[in-house]
C-alpha cells in the first residue's frame, strides 16, 4: 500500500462527508419550508419562531413529532437509501463525480434556503433585528396644558408607567380572547368572504354594540408583526407593545416577563380591581402564567385546577385540556364568586376550539355548514352570544364592560385557503357597555396595541394624551399610529431592536 492511497482515501472521506452533510441539510431546509407552509400557512417569521420554541415548553407535542419526523428523520432515511446505493457502486464512481455531487449538494443548499427566504422573509427579519429603533425613544413634544387635552398624535410611543390615569365609577371588565376568530368568516355583505355567515350572533352582537372596523362593513384589527400568536396578542392588548421574538433566546430568564412594562392588569390592580384569569389549557404554556401572575396578581383558573377539583367533564376533555363549552361554564361559576367579593373586577379568558390545525368539535356543534371548522365557527359564536345572555342577566351587568376580541386570525390553513392574497385579514372585535362612545369607528386603521388604552377607556377611565404603549385610545380624536405614520414604518420600526425595550421592558441584563 502507497503513502498516496492514504492521501487519497482521506480526501474521498472528506468529500463524501461533505456531500452527506449538505444533502442531509438541503433536504431538511428544504422539507421545512414544506412544512411550515402546511402547518401553519402564510405567517411572518416571528410568528413561526415563536410557535415552533412555545411547543417544545410541553403542550401540543404532536408539532415537534410531526416536525422531527418529516423534516429530520425522512431527510435522513432518504441519506440511508443513497449511501446504501453508493456503497453498492462504489467502485465505479470517481472522485471528480463525488466532487460535482457535493458541489451540487451546496447549491441546492442555497436554493432552498433562498425558497425558504421567499417564503417567510427570513432575512428581512434578521437585518431588522439587528438594526434599532428610535420609536421608543423620539423625544416629545411640549405638552400644552389645555383643559381639553386630547393628546398629542405625533407621539409614537408613551410608557404606560407614566401615564396619567383616572376614574371613579369606572366598570368591571369581562375580556373574551376567542382563539383564532377572525372576519373573513362572515358573510359577504358583513365584510366577510363566506357565502354563508358563520358568526351569525357575534356579527349581530358587534352591529348592536361598538366593533372598530379598518373598513365601511364590519372588520377590526389588522395582523401587525409581533401581536399575532396567542401570547403575542395577549402581551400586545395588555401592554401596547408588540412581543419580540429576541425572547426565545433567553427562554432560560423567562422568570421574568417583561418586568419593566405596566399591564392593564397593573393598572386595575392598583386601582383595587380582583383579577382572575380563566383558561382551559394550561397556564404554563408560553409563559401565560408568568404574564398574568406578575402583572396585576391575577388568580389563574387553568385546566390542572378545574380538573383536580373536577369542574371538568369528560365529553369535555381535548388535546390541549378541556373545550369552550367547559370553559363558559365554569365562567359562570366564576363571575359568581367574583361578584360576591363586592370588589370591582377583572375576568379575562380565552377561548380554544378554532384552534389550528383543524379546532375541537364539541356537542353543540352544529352540522350545517359546509365544513368542519365552520361548524365550530358558528359553534363559538353561539356559545359566546349565550355567555353574554346569561351576563345580562346578571346584577352586575350594567356596570361591567364586555370586551370580545379575536387573539388573531386563523391558522388552520387547510380551512383558510378561501381567503385571498388582497383581501385584507382582520380579527373580531365587539365592545358591550362601554362608558365612552364615538362615531368614528369605521375605516380606522388599528393593531391589537390599540386596545389596551380603549379598553380602560370603555370601562371609564380617562387617560390624559389617550397614549399607552404603542396603543391609541380608539375612542379619542387622536389617530393610531398606524393611521398617523403609516402600517409599514411602524412595523419595520418594531421588528428592530432597541436598547430601550431590552433594558427597561424586557430588562435582560438584570
Ligand atoms: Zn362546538
Amino acid at each position: 500500500m502507497h503513502i498516496g492511497d492514504g492521501m487519497e482515501n482521506k480526501k474521498v472521506l472528506i468529500v463524501t462527508s461533505f456531500f452527506y452533510v449538505f444533502l442531509f441539510l438541503t433536504l431538511c431546509s428544504f422539507l421545512t419550508t414544506l412544512w411550515i407552509v402546511d402547518s401553519f400557512g402564510n405567517v411572518k417569521t416571528d410568528q413561526i419562531i415563536y410557535t415552533i420554541f412555545s411547543s417544545l415548553d410541553g403542550t401540543d407535542m404532536s408539532v415537534v413529532i410531526s416536525y422531527l419526523l418529516k423534516c429530520i428523520l425522512l431527510p435522513l432515511i432518504i441519506c440511508v437509501f443513497i449511501g446504501y446505493g453508493h456503497y453498492r457502486f462504489r467502485h465505479k464512481i470517481q472522485l471528480k463525480g463525488k466532487i460535482i455531487a457535493s458541489f451540487l449538494a451546496v447549491i441546492s443548499l442555497v436554493g432552498s434556503v433562498f425558497y425558504a427566504d421567499q417564503q417567510f422573509g427570513f432575512i428581512g427579519y434578521l437585518k431588522n433585528a439587528n438594526n434599532k429603533t428610535d420609536i421608543y425613544t423620539a423625544p416629545k413634544k411640549q405638552v400644552i396644558t389645555e383643559k381639553e387635552y386630547f393628546g398629542d398624535d405625533s407621539i409614537i410611543y408613551q410608557d404606560a408607567g407614566d401615564a396619567v390615569i383616572t376614574g371613579d365609577n369606572t366598570n368591571n371588565l369581562i375580556y373574551i380572547y376567542l382563539e383564532s376568530y377572525e372576519n373573513a368568516f362572515m358573510d359577504k355583505n358583513n365584510g366577510g368572504l363566506k357565502e354563508k355567515n358563520c358568526l351569525p350572533e357575534l356579527t349581530q352582537l358587534a352591529q348592536n354594540n361598538i366593533s372598530f372596523s379598518h373598513q365601511e362593513q364590519m372588520g377590526g384589527a389588522i395582523s401587525f408583526a409581533g401581536t399575532d400568536w396567542t401570547i403575542a396578542s395577549m402581551v400586545a392588548q395588555s401592554t401596547g407593545l408588540p412581543l419580540k421574538t429576541d425572547v426565545l433566546n433567553t427562554m432560560d430568564q423567562y422568570d421574568s416577563f417583561m418586568p419593566g412594562a405596566t399591564t392593564i392588569g397593573d393598572i386595575l390592580h392598583k386601582r383595587g380591581y380582583i383579577q382572575e384569569l380563566l383558561i382551559c389549557s394550561q397556564k404554563e404554556f408560553a409563559g401565560t402564567d408568568k404574564l398574568f401572575i406578575q402583572h396585576g396578581e391575577f388568580q389563574i383558573v387553568d385546566f390542572n385546577d378545574l380538573n383536580e377539583t373536577g369542574r371538568v367533564y369528560r365529553s369535555e376533555r381535548t388535546d390541549w385540556g378541556a373545550n369552550d363549552q367547559c370553559l363558559f361554564r365554569n365562567a359562570k361559576e366564576e363571575l359568581n364568586k367574583l361578584a360576591a367579593t363586592e370588589q370591582k373586577f377583572n375576568l379575562t379568558m380565552a377561548t380554544l376550539d378554532c384552534h389550528m390545525p383543524s379546532g375541537y368539535t364539541c356537542s353543540e356543534c352544529p352540522t350545517t355548514y359546509d365544513n368542519r371548522y365552520e361548524n365550530i365557527y358558528a359553534c363559538q359564536s353561539k356559545q359566546v352570544n349565550e355567555f353574554v345572555d346569561w351576563c345580562r342577566q346578571q346584577s352586575w351587568f350594567a356596570n361591567t364592560t364586555i370586551v370580545i376580541i379575536g387573539d388573531h386570525t386563523t391558522m388552520a390553513t387547510d380551512y383558510s385557503d378561501f381567503i385571498s392574497e388582497d383581501y385584507t385579514r382582520t380579527t373580531y372585535n365587539c365592545i358591550i357597555n362601554s362608558k365612552v362612545t364615538t362615531a368614528n369607528i369605521k375605516n380606522r386603521t388599528f393593531t391589537a396595541m390599540d386596545m389596551f388604552p380603549t379598553t380602560l377607556a370603555a370601562m371609564g377611565f380617562e387617560i390624559k394624551g389617550n397614549k399607552l404603549g404603542l396603543g391609541t385610545n380608539l375612542f379619542s380624536p387622536l389617530q393610531t399610529v398606524t393611521e398617523k405614520y403609516g402600517v409599514e414604518y411602524i412595523e419595520q420600526e418594531v421588528q428592530k431592536s432597541s436598547d430601550y425595550l431590552d433594558e427597561h421592558i424586557y430588562q435582560f441584563n438584570r
